[in-house]
């Protein structure tokens, strides 16, 4: 990489509060595939509105968007180190058993091999907690850097009321997990940035299904670099 182009993204990394030395897992790999991975039961009618939604805000970083269909809860999850929680996001007292994230991660990384796909993307029904920090409950979606994947759990996304706010909500999920595959693991401060951390579905609702101008800026950078 010339100066010039380190202190580029020196420069880009400040503006958006990245710290400098955070690895960059991006170099020369994009465009590639993005394979989505049902595990569990999931509504395809989302389908179309996700893609078009994914290849908005990701413009050229994706060859092509598949969809890889509903695969079982797979038995080697119930033999990972599941947990049995109240669900503490709504007011059921109902205890639920949640799996660890790491259970979805090895199982995309083998479909990722057999579908050919750089770019991994698991949507689950099932709750889910972080096998790196499992103090984190309920996650509505966690990304591996190092595995280039993401999982997004619809589980504590539902609205019961309205289904429209529930697919929003899976959409913006979504696209933050894939941006965290893209940008790393830093949030935005920005209010209204899809890349902000999300606490709740309130959270959630507030901010919108698109990149502010900063983490554009990033992405730009990226196109910039690796020329597409
Ligand atoms: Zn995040
Ligand atoms: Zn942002």
């Amino acid at each position: 990489m010339s100066k010039y182009r380190n202190e580029q993204e020196i420069l880009v990394k400040r503006a958006l509060g990245l710290p400098v030395n955070q690895k960059t897992y991006i170099k020369n790999l994009y465009p590639c595939n993005l394979g989505i991975f049902f595990i569990g039961k999931i509504s395809t009618s989302i389908l179309e509105k996700l893609k078009i939604q994914i290849e908005l805000v990701f413009h050229s970083f994706f060859f092509d968007i598949k969809f890889f269909g509903e695969k079982k809860v797979e038995t080697c999850l119930y033999n990972t180190h599941t947990k049995v929680e109240y669900n503490l996001l709504d007011e059921t007292t109902e205890e639920v058993v949640l799996f660890p994230t790491n259970g979805f991660y090895s199982i995309m990384k083998t479909h990722m091999v057999i579908e050919r796909t750089v770019i991994g993307l698991g949507l689950t029904n099932v709750p889910i907690y972080s096998s790196s920090d499992e103090k984190l409950l309920f996650l509505f979606g966690e990304a591996n850097l190092k595995h280039k994947c993401a999982i997004v759990s619809t589980h504590n996304l539902v609205d019961l009321n309205k289904s429209e706010t529930t697919e929003l909500r899976l959409i913006k999920e979504v696209i933050h997990e894939i941006g965290h595959i893209i940008l790393g693991l830093e949030h935005c401060f920005n209010e209204n940035c899809v890349m902000q951390f999300s606490a709740n579905t309130k959270e959630i609702d507030r901010k919108s299904n698109h990149l502010c101008e900063k983490c554009k800026l990033y992405l730009e950078n990226i196109r910039t670099r690796s020329n597409f």
